[in-house]
């Protein structure tokens, strides 16, 4: 599967960073650039209708060679890479038969890729890697999900005997900065269900985000000179201190981990006179999730009996919600994806994602989606690496999820 690798590299080399900042769509022109060659790749490769939307979006089909009908099945990937680090110039160093020890990523830079700071390099030892040079992130988020699925599409045309239904392609842009699906037809698409290859480590499978809620407070106080304050002044950053103090202080993000949800407050300014605050809530159980929106709710109309209606204006909005509920009533789509690990010799590591996925946002727009590995870890970062058989196993999860489907 050496086209796997030399296709990574080659994507890799693109630079496709997303820019949170930009208010075009994509983001970023750059990313355009990956986007014409996976076109014109899909098309040797066989993929008649492929093409590249004015958003940016790339998709295609490999038709259905069986007479039955079964469900057509999307595979996506997204193509940009995240702001955090740089993606330009990126040069991959192939490290074969990793030997469990530092790995020297640049030496002028006296930068090391290290066991005693990552351990989880000690599970691929013996294993072909691919690691950054120091200077860049390496982009494996997500273009070995990318590779992954090419790979397989270059497969299944290459075997014509090999029985599958409508194999749907899509890459999508911005997906780091939360923007991926803003504008992506999901009717047009055609899928029943997709799966997205952006996880990270080899067997990770993913159903379950947060329900995510933001809650924008703006306290009003009330400013005179602080010598004749008294029985006037109003200060706002005390009542906005209250506020916090009102909140559960073990439901803060450093104090949660696992299925524990959290309000945090991600920003706060502020003078006597007006105090803007930002919350994010989070939580996997919906329950849990509406309680604490009621909890802030409250703690804002609390305050405004105490100081005087209008004191604090809570501006209260969903994000997004778990996708498990959209995955549950065909839970066929991951209970079929862990078969396909199982019988490729990979094991399944099912978790609940503390944030959110694309896949979440196309589940509440009738595309359920759940999350699988593509291999890379330490995403975002100049430390980044992909063991390769870790890709490769991504594209035969690929293949026998077809192939469960053709087979049912
Ligand atoms: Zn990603």
């Amino acid at each position: 599967m050496s086209s796997l690798v030399d296709r990574f590299l080659r994507y890799v080399k693109i630079d496709t960073q997303s820019d949170p900042d930009s208010f075009t769509f994509p983001s970023t022109k750059k990313q355009l650039d990956l986007a014409k060659v996976l076109v014109s790749e899909l098309k040797l490769l066989g993929v008649k209708d492929a093409a590249m939307d004015k958003y940016g979006y790339v998709t295609g089909t490999m038709p259905s060679n069986i007479k039955s009908k079964i469900p057509a099945i999307g595979f996506l990937a997204h193509m940009d890479t995240s702001p955090s680090a740089s993606g330009k110039d990126v040069n991959p160093q192939i490290i074969d038969s990793y030997d469990g020890k530092d790995i020297i990523l640049n030496k002028k830079l006296n930068l090391v890729l290290s066991p005693n700071e990552f351990p989880m390099l000690k599970d691929y030892v013996g294993q072909t890697l691919i690691t950054t040079d120091g200077t860049t992130l390496l982009g494996a988020d997500d273009k070995s999900g990318i590779a992954a699925i090419m790979t397989a599409v270059e497969w299944v045309g290459q075997h014509p005997e090999f029985k599958h239904g409508d194999f749907k392609i899509g890459f999508t842009p911005d997906e780091e900065i939360g923007r991926g699906v803003d504008n992506f037809n999901v009717h047009k698409f055609g899928a029943e269900f997709a799966y997205t290859l952006d996880g990270a480590e080899l067997g990770q499978l993913e159903y379950e985000n947060f329900n995510a809620a933001a809650a924008h407070v703006i306290v009003h106080g009330k400013q005179v000179h602080p010598g004749t304050a008294k029985g006037f002044l109003k200060n706002s950053l005390l009542i906005a201190m209250e506020l916090q103090r009102m909140l559960p202080e073990i439901e803060r993000p450093e104090f949660t981990e696992k299925r524990e949800g959290f309000i945090h407050l991600d920003h706060m300014t502020g003078t006597v006179e007006t105090t803007d605050m930002v919350y994010i809530i989070r939580d996997h159980d919906k329950t849990k999730f509406e309680h604490k929106k009621t909890l802030m709710s409250e703690a804002c109309a609390f305050l405004n009996t105490r100081f005087g209606a209008g004191t604090v204006d809570l501006d209260l909005t969903d994000s997004y919600f778990n996708m498990k509920e959209k995955i549950e009533p065909v839970i066929h789509i991951v209970n079929n994806a862990r078969e396909a690990m199982l019988a490729v010799g990979v094991t399944p590591k099912e978790g609940a994602v503390r944030g959110g996925t694309d896949g979440a946002r196309l589940s509440y727009m009738g595309l359920p989606c759940p999350n699988f590995f593509a291999g890379g870890l330490n995403f975002h970062s100049r430390f980044e690496y992909v063991p390769v058989s870790s890709m490769q196993k991504a594209v035969e999860v690929i293949l026998k999820i077809l192939e469960i489907y053709a087979n049912q």
